[in-house]
């Protein structure tokens, strides 16, 4: 088993990174690094040079931080030689991701820019039917609640934590992914919390009628939906991408494996020497984040 380093010991690390590594035969949870979370049984440290200068024998690092914070890791864990996975969105702005992948096709390690929702079970069989297919339209809805996602993350509304577009980049990583022809952005309306530096919600309009609506305001039932229609039929991906349905056919579902399933893709990556970065669900964002009519909303408190 390779020995990984897990930077970040927040919400996701513990719900879904320290899981996946713990299930797979391929990693052993060597060190954490993390000004205040430990993982029980696991060399913690509290900083991260200490971590690089003293745990040599640990070549893969997986960054779990906020995107803001996460490039000063990703410089510093690639300079020193090591392997590199970035939770998603990869970065907070492009260029950084840019400068990330020059530097690590320097140092020759694997860098790999995670989008875990590509990963749901119904989003590569959909990929697969959409490719000989023609698209007359398609519609993300994605609605949750940010108070159950992100409880008390004042990051998220913080520059660069891209507010709404935290999550909406998962149904932005499927849509880049399925869709079998390019498209960009005409218009966006961005709802801005009068306290606040980043959307809560945003109506988003690209070319080939393409649509999608994001708000993070949503109690009660959760919404991560995307419907495509083609000259050949409709296709439903619902409960973000793990449920396909083409015609009313149920064609995949359950049993949700993005996490472990990215572990297996690090584990190729490294053996194979190779790198996997792709920033064009975060172009979307950027993209509405320069178009965006910007709309005051009430404030937002948690
Ligand atoms: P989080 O719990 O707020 O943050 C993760 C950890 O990062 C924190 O526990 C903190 O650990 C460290 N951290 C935060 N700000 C930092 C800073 N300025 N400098 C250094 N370390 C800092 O966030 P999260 O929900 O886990 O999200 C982290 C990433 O995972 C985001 O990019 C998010 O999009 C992605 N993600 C989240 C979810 C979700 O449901 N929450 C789902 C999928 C993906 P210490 O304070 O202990 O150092």
């Amino acid at each position: 088993m390779t020995p990984i380093c897990l930077v970040g010991i927040g919400k996701i690390a513990v719900d879904q990174h320290v899981p996946a590594i713990n299930g797979s035969e391929d990693w052993e949870l060597a060190a954490t690094v993390s000004r205040a979370g430990t993982v029980d049984g696991v060399q913690s440290f509290t900083d991260f040079d200490q971590m690089l200068a003293e745990r040599t024998d640990i070549a893969v690092i997986s960054l779990c931080l906020p995107p803001v914070p996460r490039y000063d890791y990703a410089a510093k864990a690639i300079a020193a030689g090591r392997h590199v996975m970035l939770e998603k969105p990869p970065g907070a702005t492009l260029a950084e991701v840019d400068a990330l992948v020059a530097m690590a096709k320097a140092a020759g390690v694997t860098l790999y820019t995670t989008w875990h929702s590509r990963m749901a079970k119904g989003v590569a069989p959909a990929k697969a039917w959409l490719a000989d297919k023609q698209v007359t339209s398609a519609h993300i809805n994605w609605k949750e609640d940010v108070r159950r996602w992100h409880p008390n993350q004042e990051w998220v509304f913080a520059p660069g934590g891209m507010g709404v577009f935290d999550p909406g980049s998962n149904a932005l990583s499927i849509i880049t992914e399925i869709l079998p022809m390019p498209i960009h952005l005409r218009s966006a309306d961005l709802h801005f919390p009068a306290n606040r530096d980043t959307p809560i919600a945003a109506q988003l309009q690209w070319t080939k009628n393409v649509s999608g609506d994001f708000d993070w305001r949503q109690e009660g039932p959760q919404s991560w939906d995307i419907t495509v229609e083609t000259t050949a039929g409709t296709l439903n991906l619902h409960d973000g991408g793990d449920r396909l349905i083409i015609d009313g056919q149920e064609i995949a579902a359950g049993n949700n494996r993005e996490y472990p399933s990215l572990y297996d893709r690090m584990a190729e990556l490294v053996k194979t020497g190779a790198s996997d970065v792709d920033v064009s669900p975060m172009i979307h964002v950027a993209d509405a984040l320069t178009l965006g009519k910007r709309i005051m909303v009430d404030p937002f408190h948690f």
